[in-house]
């Protein structure tokens, strides 16, 4: 009974004419069965004027505000109508540093401002290939679980994103999504089980049109955070229609 989650991460990318292609085709498209999430870069969020999708940030300050040129506060994100935020994407993790502690921070900022965090753990290829892919994920789990308690997790959405299947068009195989999965929600249940068995889970890493049904077909998969495909409008419906 967890309601699927289908979330377009555009990165870096889109413009104004892509918002009114994809209000177009949403706001006729039947979706009752799944929260559809887009996260444009910050710039457009005030661009949206429908309500065919929730929105999100792609990241926050862990700051509450100030003197922190470029940043983007949690309470700002929230006054613009804003219900997710991507935390701990791979790419800011790399890019800008970001451990599992300040990820950890964000998540706790986030909430407290009453953002859904879209919480992001994930392998590079090395390590699942070094046999450390379970302790991996453990750690970055474990680093938000201490912070902000496990309780929170009933408001988390966590994203099993393999950063290998990143942009790749390697996708993770349905297999090897459910194993972690099933993984994450086992790591949660020794702690509380009921939050393991409500808290929504989603794949990201390659989804298209053409492999989102059997993906989300997976008993511990509950739908996806989509790069690419996101930014195509038909695409980005039939991943929504495949959860
Ligand atoms: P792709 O779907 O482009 O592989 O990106 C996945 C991702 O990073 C979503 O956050």
């Amino acid at each position: 009974n967890r309601r699927p989650i289908v979330a377009g991460n555009w990165k870096m990318n889109g413009n104004l004419a892509l918002i009114k292609q994809m209000e177009a085709l949403f706001s006729n498209a039947e979706l009752s069965h799944v929260d559809v999430v887009v996260c444009p870069p910050f710039p457009y969020l005030g661009g949206f004027n429908g309500s065919a999708f929730a929105l999100g940030g792609q990241t926050i300050s862990h700051f509450e505000s100030g003197a922190h040129t470029g940043e983007t506060a949690a309470s700002m994100l929230q006054e613009m109508n804003c219900q997710y935020v991507i935390l701990g994407h791979s790419e800011r993790r790399a890019d800008n540093n970001e451990s599992n502690e300040l990820v950890a921070e964000k998540v706790d900022v986030a909430l407290k401002h009453g953002l859904i965090p879209l919480f992001c753990v994930g392998e590079p290829e090395d390590i699942r290939e070094s046999g450390q892919l379970f302790d991996y994920i453990a750690a970055q789990l474990d680093a938000v679980i201490s912070k902000v308690g496990i309780a929170a997790f009933n408001d988390i959405v966590i994203a099993y994103e393999p950063v290998w299947a990143i942009g790749t068009g390697k996708t993770a195989s349905p297999a090897q999504a459910q194993e972690v999965h099933a993984f994450i929600r086992q790591h949660l249940a020794k702690q509380e089980s009921d939050i393991a068995k409500q808290c929504v889970i989603l794949y990201g890493g390659s989804v298209k049109g053409s492999n989102a049904v059997e993906l989300f077909s997976q008993p511990d998969v509950d739908g996806g955070l989509i790069g690419g495909a996101s930014l195509n409008p038909e695409d980005f419906l039939s991943i929504c229609l495949a959860a």
